[in-house]
């Protein structure tokens, strides 16, 4: 029995950790690699095996970095079932079609680019070549027949001598965790992967549920070396943040992934303004995507926490109130550019690297009356880090735009667990551990973190290098 870490391996994105049970190969999440441009795409696209040697995969949620690139996988020859939550496959559906389409977009852009300088005969640069999309819609959609919903708690097996078990991860709508059970010629292991682990407390989704005990855990890291305010004090500083912005004259970009934070911070807002905590303002969701997602959030009130269902029971829905208003098309969202403030506009993608957030963002920076909103992780590298770093001027479409707007973050409404809230999530399994492998992380959170944990618990804890096997 051997591991492999392929992706998420001393960074934050493209997970995928393969798994040889018996000569036979699995794949723990298929994640697409983001990151500077040409290094993403040679990653993304060249596999590291071959893809129809893949007998499954184990697919812990659906956002892009764990499940991303699985129509690629699909391209290349995998035809294996996809093992995930209900919620999990219906979100892909949406969100593997969205990033088909940017694809898609983003090599028709280049071609054009490419086809023009030619034709001028200016400009074209040594390896300028015309670019393929790294997967298409139609690959999308020959992945969607592919998964295997499973219910919570259900251990399943996958082939002889693979059984999977999935549990609450508390992270994003579907979001789980993992135990494998594993025995190969009459040894038998337990192996936990934690996908990305979630708050408790956050709006909306459950918390996050210990896993039974296993011998190894995979585990995820992003806040090795973080611990958020509590959750409580989020909605009093949104309420600063908004008040504050809305007596400028300003308004509010939200830099957000379409799935999770947005439909969070639509409730929160909803239910400030019911309270007159702040003002009723217009709040625009600018995302095609988010509409085709906030429609799985209806389909499935049933993985909802208790407080998001009684606010379903006791007001109208929280998706859909009455002051938002959901932009699907271009024409409109570019409308927004001449409309006036105060109002709040949520927009993909919450890293800043693609999406309509980018023209909102390119418009409104200069400006100090208005506010930049980050509310979740941003790597290394990205246009989100460099906003939250408060450059004095950032690149936005390969143009220097000076960013005057107040830049605030709410780290708290991260899908991302903190220190010791991962901590004391493993505390009951942490006994029984052989080995922690650190993933998901950069690495100054990685060894900040694998310290905490051999001073908590005194377990080996290795932070592997992409490519690294171990046997189990
Ligand atoms: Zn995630």
């Amino acid at each position: 029995m051997k591991l492999t870490f392929w992706g998420a391996a001393k960074t934050v994105t493209g997970s995928m950790h393969q798994l040889t049970v018996d000569g036979k190969c699995y794949l723990l999440d298929c994640g697409q690699y983001q990151g500077r441009r040409k290094e993403a795409e040679e990653r993304n696209k060249n596999f590291p095996f071959p893809c129809r040697e893949i007998s499954a995969v184990m697919l812990s949620h659906a956002h892009i970095d764990h499940s991303g690139n699985l129509p690629l996988l699909v391209k290349n020859g995998f035809h294996g079932p996809i093992y995930a939550s209900a919620g999990t496959a219906d979100l892909c559906r949406p969100m593997l079609a969205d990033s088909a389409s940017i694809q898609e977009k983003d090599a028709a852009f280049l071609n054009k680019r490419y086809l023009r300088r030619k034709s001028l005969n200016v400009g074209a640069e040594a390896g300028d070549h015309m670019v393929e999309p790294l997967y298409t819609v139609e690959n999308a959609e020959a992945t969607y027949p592919l998964f295997r919903p499973v219910p919570l708690h259900a251990p399943t097996a996958i082939a002889p001598g693979i059984r999977y078990q999935s549990f609450e991860a508390g992270h994003m709508l579907g979001s789980t965790c993992m135990l494998l059970d594993l025995e190969s010629q009459g040894r038998k292991t337990r192996l936990g992967f934690t996908g990305d682990l979630g708050r408790p407390g956050l709006p909306i989704i459950r918390d996050p549920e210990p896993l039974s005990a296993a011998d190894y855990l995979i585990m995820e890291s992003t806040y090795g070396d973080r611990v958020h305010e509590p959750i409580q004090s989020v909605r009093e500083k949104l309420a600063h943040i908004v008040n504050r912005t809305y007596q400028r004259g300003g308004k509010i970009i939200v830099p957000a992934f379409a799935v999770g934070r947005t439909q969070q911070l639509v409730l929160m807002l909803h239910q400030l303004i019911n309270a007159k905590e702040i003002p009723s303002f217009p709040i625009f969701v600018d995302s095609p995507l988010a509409v085709n997602v906030t429609e799985v959030f209806r389909k499935h009130p049933e993985l909802f926490n208790r407080e998001a269902q009684e606010f379903l029971t006791n007001h109208e829905d929280p998706f859909g109130f009455s002051r938002l208003t959901y932009i699907r098309d271009v024409e409109q969202s570019k409308a927004l550019n001449d409309l006036h403030g105060p109002f709040m506009i949520i927009s993909a993608s919450g890293m800043c690297e693609a999406g309509r957030v980018l023209h909102h963002l390119k418009n409104n920076v200069g400006d100090h009356r208005n506010t930049v909103l980050i509310t979740g992780y941003q790597a290394e590298n990205t246009l989100g880090r460099k906003i939250e770093e408060q450059h004095a001027e950032v690149p936005i479409f390969g143009d220097p735009m000076p960013l005057r707007a107040e830049v605030q973050k709410l780290d708290a409404l991260s899908g991302h667990a903190d220190r010791e809230e991962m901590l004391t999530w493993m505390k009951p399994i942490a006994g029984g551990l052989k080995k922690v492998f650190l993933v998901h992380g950069e690495p100054d959170q990685q060894v900040a973190f694998r310290a905490a944990i051999r001073e908590r618990y005194g377990l080996e804890v290795i932070i592997p290098e992409r490519g690294r096997s171990f046997e189990l």
